[in-house]
């Protein structure tokens, strides 16, 4: 099979008849599911970054969930549903997730939710970045992962889709500490390809019917773009994603340092796609661009480092709070890695001098008040271009 293949169809609803007709459909190009055999456990990695309500489009909807949970049992497979949210990864805090999120509907349909809350150490002597790392222990007991995500935007990636979704193997409360070993936001992406090659889904597939534009990628608002994505590399299909919503994939560091280890093709054009992927082309979805989207200088030569210092500093978006919508609530004083945050007079305040730009803020501020705002060289180098602020 062609390695470069996507497979992407329309879904207008996630009315549970056409979840299911659409996921036959996309996965009809990349074989369907002919690889699972009777008494395999798959693992559903989908995306619940957090607690939120399915019509927010902030995680995988759970009547796609669903629906390929029907597929894999009828092909004789048990199947289970997990992800560590950031936050503390344990049964109190799950269980909140998979209620509000909807996922009794998985359940119903015969998918376990996940209530394995051990932790593993896991060794990769070909990473570029992740050779040690501590992962969720749910994925050993798997014979396959499907990598589940939902199409959003995000502040410190500009894209979360299939790629980004496995940081959600790295447990709650210790993101935070990876943010702080891998500030750079490319070293960052070079430990999200690591956890990608390492864990190596057998299939992706992207939640794309509603998407999640601007405050992304648990503030942001929905998007209708009516499309379910499927391929075997998880760095093909976040090519096309991030097309479809007005990213070059160069912008996206995840894909940046999966092109720079010949992972996947730099444009669409390089992939073989299957479906009419031109009809979901999105004209004015809101993106957050970071400072990949102008510049990138790779190379470990001093030179190279020294000119990203200076582009970091000139070009890097930071988060800002909105004083006004702020409630003073401490959740991001309470996640940032780099403590860098204070709450005064009931509001957010940030020590920049300490900031390391990672927006664990902005991602689990529970009422968008921390936003991204881009630096006024990065908006005059796009022209204008503004992510959110
Ligand atoms: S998490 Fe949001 S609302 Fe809470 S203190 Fe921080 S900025 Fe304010
Ligand atoms: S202030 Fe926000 S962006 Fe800066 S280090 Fe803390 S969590 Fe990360």
């Amino acid at each position: 099979m062609n390695p470069n293949l996507v497979s992407i169809v329309p879904c207008e609803s996630y009315e549970a008849d056409a979840c299911e007709a659409s996921l036959r459909a996309v996965l009809a190009p990349l074989g369907g599911l002919d690889w699972v055999r009777p008494g395999m456990r798959i693992g559903i990695k989908a995306n619940l970054v957090a607690g939120a309500k399915p019509e927010k489009a902030v995680t995988t909807h759970p009547s796609l969930l669903a629906a390929l949970t029907r597929l894999l049992k009828e092909r004789g497979a048990s199947v289970v549903i997990g992800d560590s949210p950031g936050n503390l990864y344990n049964a109190a805090i799950l269980n909140r997730v998979y209620a509000v999120s909807g996922l009794c509907e998985a359940e119903k349909a015969g998918a376990e939710l996940n209530r394995d809350f051990s932790e593993k150490d896991g060794f990769f002597p070909d990473a570029v970045q992740a050779k040690r790392f501590t992962y969720t222990g749910w994925l050993d007991g798997c014979d396959a992962i499907i990598n589940f995500c939902k199409l959003k935007s995000h502040g410190m990636m500009s894209l979360s889709a299939a790629a980004k979704n496995l940081f959600g193997t790295i447990p709650g409360t210790m993101k935070p500490e990876y943010h702080y070993r891998f500030p750079d936001p490319n070293d960052f992406a070079d430990m999200i390809v690591d956890l990608d090659e390492y864990f190596k889904p057998v299939l992706n597939l992207c939640d794309a019917i509603t998407a999640m534009q601007g405050n992304g990628p648990t503030q942001g608002t929905p998007k209708h773009v009516g499309a379910l994505l499927a391929s075997k590399n998880p760095h093909c299909l976040d090519v096309l994603a991030a097309t479809l919503i007005g990213l070059a994939p160069n912008e996206v560091p995840t894909l940046a340092a999966a092109m720079r280890r010949s992972l996947c093709p730099d444009t669409v054009e390089g992939l073989t796609v299957s479906g009419d992927w031109k009809a979901f082309l999105q004209t004015d979805f809101e993106v957050i661009r970071n400072r990949n989207s102008l510049l990138f200088v790779g190379g470990d030569h001093f030179c190279a480092k020294a000119l990203r210092r200076i582009m970091n500093a000139c070009l890097a978006s930071k988060p800002k709070v909105k004083t006004s919508a702020c409630i003073g609530c401490g959740k991001c004083r309470d996640i940032c890695p780099a403590h860098t945050i204070a709450i005064k007079n009931k509001k957010a305040v940030i020590d920049r001098k300490h900031c390391i730009k990672c927006f664990c803020c902005q991602e689990f501020c529970p009422v968008g008040a921390m936003r991204v705002h881009r630096s006024p060289v990065a908006v005059v180098l796009t022209h204008g271009k503004e992510g959110s602020k």
